[in-house]
């Protein structure tokens, strides 16, 4: 079979599957190659598997909250196994679904490792997906990498090699008695929230004061009483110094002297760009000091014909950022109207219980660019007066003062994602607070709160 393409793509997850599915549909002869597992981070070690964890928390949670209700539900504990086994089912038909939805696009699929041979040839050999693969040579007018990102750990940490990243934590044989995440990003929170509603006692370290540096302050504040009730013990404005085994336990030393005994480490304290071995040096590409691929306009590299899309540029690691990058290469190499995304309002969750969504500017950011009016509101939502949690629903309205155009929307509570997404549309329409206000509510709801705030909190950036 011939094996030059007008465009070949290196990573079958979200970005790369979507670039190569819409070239293909617009007649373009397009090859892709994954290493690992169809359908990358998000289907198999990100998104998917966590939100099914997450979902299993929940009911746990309810159970509880039942009996304000008037329910007398007994629970008999949780079995880990089965919702591993759960979930691995479902990743294994969403596995198939992509490549299926590939092959219905007529596009070839590759399966193995490819490296650069130069800018216009890759070579393919054994991986994980293809250990018995020949190797193969293919050459392209084009060549996209999405090769997407790989967690980090804590260099410099004595016994760091005894910690786990997310990759692992999906496929625990058990679930540990106590866990110790490193880093209060949103993985590092999202799983802190799994464990926790699990049944493990959970704490965190992280060097900063509050949890999810780089979201609204008061969200991060909701979020650290969020987590206090859940009963997450945090330990921040501090590093993790050294891990000791200890039999089939760890003993932690903190950089204040302090000592905790875990069953499990779990640095969730970033991701790099996924670039080692892929031969970029034979290539003009050219990489950051940290290691990300440097883009120019339209997923342009530094070598002509070679594009970088998704987490391998680092530089909104979200799976619809990483499909939006795919499609709009797409069009513009192949299809010619391009779609007129606006990367600057995407939308963010934190899939916590509660929950968290961001789209915008946060007031701190608002307040850097000029005068920002605040509305913000914090109460307990109907269901937790009845099931008696002590859980409370934090939202935000960021308002340019002058022109009253909404700059960002912040929710912690029940359903935020949710609600998150149509506020996203608002606010990437660029719609005023009087919209909000001539808006009339659904309720009863948490969501009508946006609709409904009234007074002014206070003006900021003066
Ligand atoms: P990836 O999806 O990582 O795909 C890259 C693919 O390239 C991989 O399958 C890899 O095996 C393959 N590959 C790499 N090198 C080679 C090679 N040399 N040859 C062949 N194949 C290769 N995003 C959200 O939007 N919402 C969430 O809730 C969310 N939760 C997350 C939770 C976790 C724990 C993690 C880790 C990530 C999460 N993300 C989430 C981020 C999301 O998964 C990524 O932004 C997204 O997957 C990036 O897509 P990508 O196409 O750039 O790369």
């Amino acid at each position: 079979m011939d094996n030059h393409f007008d465009l070949f793509v290196i990573g079958g997850g979200s970005g790369g599957v979507r670039c190569a599915r819409i070239a293909a549909g617009h007649g373009a002869k397009v090859g892709v190659v994954e290493a690992r597992h169809w359908g990358g981070t998000c289907v198999n070690l990100g998104c998917v598997p966590k939100k099914i964890m997450v979902q299993a928390t929940e009911y746990g949670g309810w159970a509880e909250d039942a009996a304000g209700f008037g329910w007398d539900i007994e629970t008999r504990g949780h079995d880990w196994g089965r919702l591993i086994a759960g979930k691995d089912r479902e990743i294994g038909r969403l596995n198939m679904i992509y490549t299926r939805l590939l092959e219905n696009a007529g596009v070839r699929v590759f399966e193995g490792r490819a490296r650069f041979a130069d800018a216009h040839t890759l070579l393919i050999e054994a991986s994980p997906l293809a250990p018995e693969a020949a190797p193969r040579r293919i050459t392209a007018e084009r060549i996209v990498i999405a090769t997407g990102g790989v967690p980090a750990v804590q260099p410099h940490i004595a016994g760091q090699e005894f910690g786990i990243t997310s990759d692992d934590a999906f496929h625990l044989p058990a679930r540990p008695d106590r866990v110790t995440l490193v880093g209060s990003g949103y993985i590092g929170v999202e799983f802190a929230g799994i464990f926790a509603g699990l049944g493990a006692e959970t704490s965190m370290i992280f060097r900063q004061k509050l949890p999810l540096r780089g979201f609204d302050e008061d969200l991060r504040v909701a979020l650290a009483d969020a987590m206090e009730e859940r009963g997450i013990v945090r330990h921040s404005s501090t590093l993790l110094h050294r891990i000791e085994r200890q039999g089939d336990a760890f003993a932690l030393t903190l950089s204040d002297g302090r000592r905790i005994d875990t069953d499990l480490v779990f640095f969730a304290v970033g991701r790099h760009p996924n670039v080692a071995g892929l031969g970029l040096e034979r290539t003009g590409v050219r990489l950051t000091e940290t290691g990300r691929v440097i883009v120019h306009d339209a997923a342009q590299t530094d070598e002509d014909g070679v594009y970088a899309i998704g987490d391998v540029t680092n530089q909104q690691n979200l799976t619809p950022v990483a499909i939006a990058e795919g499609h709009m290469l797409a069009d513009r190499l192949f299809g010619g109207a391009v779609r007129d995304w606006r990367l600057d309002t995407v939308p963010k969750a934190v899939f916590f219980s509660p929950p968290l969504g961001s789209v915008g500017l946060t007031e701190a950011e608002a307040a850097a660019r000029g005068a920002a009016d605040i509305y913000a509101a914090r109460f307990k939502s109907m269901r937790h007066a009845m099931s008696g949690r002590n859980r409370f629903t934090t939202i935000k309205l960021v308002v340019d003062h002058a022109s009253q155009v909404v700059l960002g929307a912040h929710m912690l509570g029940e359903d935020a994602p949710e609600i998150m997404q149509g506020l996203a549309i608002a606010v990437t329409a660029g719609l005023t607070k009087s919209d909000f206000d001539r808006t009339v509510g659904i309720h009863p709801s948490s969501a009508e709160e946006f609709v409904t705030l009234r007074t002014l909190t206070r003006t900021v950036g003066t």
